[in-house]
């Protein structure tokens, strides 16, 4: 079947799936952060509900998995990706505590008042940082813990290239001190924040990315579409690479209190 006719939105989606399921984590993050983040929730035991939320293939919900008691449901915009996510549950032996679920973060399938811990790295923006932080609340126990990773300029001015960038693809993007205003407004003590290292960029989502990338242009040929999606992707390596003093990723953990 040839792809050279159809748009980019006609093309993308199976492909930009099959590029981004290739690859174990769909965003920046590395299992550090991960732990990381972990070590700031205190309430969990082995009847604890975590849910995580946009978890892709659960590169990190496999590390939640072995290092964090309860259970945890993965749940994934994706069909592909729960297919991949319950295959590597299974393969680590934890797919008895470990579960991924096709559907949406903004009509959660959960009880509300019914989670210990609420997770989502690189997703949150699919919703937006703070009604995600309002609507997944009430989903969460009193005194229960949300955990998510966002874009976060780190400087109030930036070079015009890279404000220009951010204003594309996401002109939501807000500073640290923004979102834990916005975190505190929306019912939580944030509790934690701290900055991805840039090696959550590097090593764990732009260099597994390169041979990713050679691989898709390898299988089709000629085809417009991955071309411009291959080039937009090491554009965004490029830019990080430039930029990185004025943007990255952020963890917040918040705990729900009552307002
Ligand atoms: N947490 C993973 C994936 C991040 S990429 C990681 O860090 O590796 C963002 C993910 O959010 C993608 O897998 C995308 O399919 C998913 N997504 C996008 N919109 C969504 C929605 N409305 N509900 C649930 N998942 C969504």
């Amino acid at each position: 079947m040839s792809n050279e006719n159809k748009t980019i939105y006609d093309f993308d989606f199976s492909l930009i799936y099959e590029y981004f399921a290739s690859l174990e984590r769909q965003g920046p993050g590395s299992p550090e952060a991960t732990l990381n983040a972990l070590s700031f929730i205190d309430n969990l035991t082995d009847e604890s509900h975590i849910a995580d939320l946009g978890c892709g293939t659960g590169g990190q919900t496999m590390i939640l998995g072995g290092h964090a008691p309860g259970h945890i449901t993965g749940l994934e915009l994706s069909s592909d990706f729960i297919r991949i996510f319950n295959r590597n549950a299974s393969r680590l032996g934890l797919q008895d505590r470990v579960k991924g679920i096709v559907g949406s973060m903004d009509d959660l399938p959960f009880e509300k008042g019914s989670l210990d811990l609420i997770w989502s790295e690189g997703a949150i923006y699919n919703i937006g940082f703070e009604r995600g932080l309002t609507e997944w609340r009430e989903y969460l126990k009193p005194g229960g813990y949300v955990a998510v990773t966002e874009a976060t300029w780190f400087t109030e001015q930036r070079p015009a290239e890279i404000h220009d960038f951010w204003m594309l693809h996401y002109p939501a993007i807000d500073t640290l001190p923004a979102n834990v205003a916005q975190m505190q407004k929306a019912g939580y003590i944030p509790v934690a924040t701290f900055v991805l290292p840039s090696n959550c960029w590097t090593d764990h989502y732009f260099a597994p990315a390169v041979t990713a990338q050679q691989q898709l242009l390898a299988r089709y040929p000629g085809n417009k579409g991955v071309e411009e999606f291959v080039a937009a992707q090491r554009h965004e390596a490029a830019m990080y690479s430039r930029y990185k003093d004025f943007y990255g990723y952020v963890f917040y953990i918040g705990k729900k209190i009552d307002k």
